[in-house]
């Protein structure tokens, strides 16, 4: 099945007791039984509920994978996913990493035991040099946020095989119409699904997609045993979001090439980072692992400093200041002082996030409407 067929079809069916061709949103805590154990395989929904079995089948299938297991958050879904590990495992993973993984992994999961390294990964031939005895899983994320790096997804999945070690994908910055980690070799793919899933910014939902049935058993048991569930209103939600993906995506990467270019002529803008660019060092793997370049974009102004990245920020009038990414209508936001706020200045300045950094998530509105909206904010 194509994409688009895909995303409209897969995994889901008409209701089969009305015949609805929308799966109904089952707003319901239980479910009667026959008698004792006597059931139509629905008893408690923190368990399962009809509207969330279509959604997570719908998802399983949107990754070319065997079962999706459903959370309220996308970090609820990486919560999860640590709870698969015991104390002195390594988890090793990328210093240009989503700000609330890191905070998860560091603030939370140290406290119970588990280790983390972050480390640059955008050369992959520098990764098995970190690979240790108590390495049990890579994490990575690619595109990478906000510097829009590229990590090769194949050779991590290699390197991860070699040392016993599973290969998580945080799959959010390019969807499952853009880019399919299982198909390159990773165990596990991670979403947040609040962003180009749900795609219209009106739900949290985060969503995990394996092959391996051990993995996923052991994911189920943990969504019902500790019980961070998404409600069936917000399933329906992203049912209805998944429809739309492969047309969504399909403007947002001609409306983030088209504006990706216009900044890089723009006389006050110093660099920008967008993957579709040739001389992009992580230009080839995202070609040969993406089909498109996505609608993500961060660039820098030749005036470096934070009050200029703010004028930019408060003169836009379609680009709304906003944290969170891929709905239809275009965000702007500033690293320095929103997301990254928290990492000492000289730190985050090693890592390439300057003062004047500035992300746009391009939205799917007209590309000249928005291309006149950031020239007149940056003149
Ligand atoms: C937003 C985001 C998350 C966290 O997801 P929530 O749904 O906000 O919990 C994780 N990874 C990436 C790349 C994100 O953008």
């Amino acid at each position: 099945m194509k994409a688009a067929t895909k995303f409209i079809h897969a995994g889901v069916h008409p209701d089969p007791s009305t015949g609805a061709i929308m799966t109904p949103i089952f707003q319901t805590s239980t479910f009667v039984q026959d008698g004792p154990g006597k059931h139509k395989g629905y008893e408690y929904a923190r368990t399962q509920n009809p509207t969330r079995t279509q959604l997570q089948n719908a998802l399983a299938a949107a990754e070319n994978g065997k079962y999706g297991i459903s959370f309220g958050s996308g970090l609820a879904a990486t919560d999860t996913l640590m709870k698969l590990f015991k104390p002195g495992d390594e988890i090793l993973s990328t210093n240009d990493l989503y700000g609330g993984t890191y905070r998860l992994m560091r603030k939370v999961w140290e406290n119970y035991g588990l280790q983390f390294r972050f480390i640059e990964m955008s050369d992959a031939s520098h990764i098995s040099q970190h690979v240790t005895p108590t390495t049990r899983m890579i994490w990575i994320e690619t595109p990478t946020n906000p510097l829009i790096r590229i990590i090769d997804i194949q050779a991590c999945a290699a390197i991860a095989k070699k040392a016993g070690a599973l290969l998580a994908v945080d799959n959010t910055f390019a969807s499952p119409y853009l880019q399919n980690p299982l198909d390159l070799g990773a165990d596990i793919v991670m979403h947040s699904a609040t962003k180009y899933i749900g795609g219209h910014s009106d739900v949290v939902h985060g969503c995990v997609i394996t092959n391996n049935k051990d993995i996923a058993d052991q994911l189920y048991f943990l969504q019902n045993a500790c019980g961070a569930v998404p409600g069936p209103q917000d399933c329906f939600l992203l049912l209805r979001g998944l429809k739309t993906l492969h047309v969504r995506m399909q403007r947002h990467c001609e409306n983030g090439e088209k504006i990706a270019r216009f900044l890089r002529q723009h006389a006050k803008v110093k660099k920008v980072n967008w993957c579709g660019f040739e001389d992009h060092p992580g230009y080839s793997i995202a070609k040969s692992q993406m089909r498109g370049f996505g609608g993500m974009i961060s660039f820098e102004l030749k005036d470096n400093t934070v009050e200029a990245a703010v004028k930019v920020l408060s003169s836009t009038k379609i680009f709304a200041c906003a944290e969170s990414l891929g709905g239809v209508e275009s965000l702007i936001g500033h690293p320095a002082t929103m997301t990254h706020a928290s990492i000492p200045r000289e730190e985050r300045i090693a890592n390439g996030l300057t003062d004047s950094l500035i992300r746009l998530s391009v939205g799917i509105e007209d590309a000249e409407d928005l291309i006149a909206d950031l020239n007149q904010a940056i003149e």
